[in-house]
């Protein structure tokens, strides 16, 4: 099962300088948003425990903001996994590949 998952990494990412990079950012923008997302999420019942008389509108728009974050997250975490799996990126995304697998009919 692992094998059949790291199949896109092995056979195409691992060995793809601009690949390894945009797996690389996207590794470290879930990780930023996951704890800018925690931080807000944290510290949201404290700014309403401190400053009783904060705007609900902020309170309503920081909540809004955190569950948007974990959308995002999410689809982020969809887009890491096709470095790995890969199926879901149409061929057209991949050149080096396709030149490699294209066969004289
Ligand atoms: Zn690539």
């Amino acid at each position: 099962m692992e094998e059949v998952l790291l199949e896109k990494y092995h056979s195409h990412t691992e060995k793809c300088a601009s690949c390894r990079g945009a797996l690389g950012n996207l590794q470290r923008l879930r990780l930023g948003l996951a704890v800018g997302t925690g931080l807000v999420w944290v510290l949201l019942p404290l700014l309403v425990l401190l400053h009783p008389g904060v705007s609900i509108v902020t309170v309503i728009i920081l909540t809004v903001a955190v569950f948007m974050s974990g959308v995002v997250w999410l689809l982020l975490g969809k887009l890491e996994r096709q470095f790995y799996q890969g199926r879901e990126i149409p061929p057209r995304n991949w050149p080096e590949k396709v030149d490699k697998e294209a066969k004289p009919r």
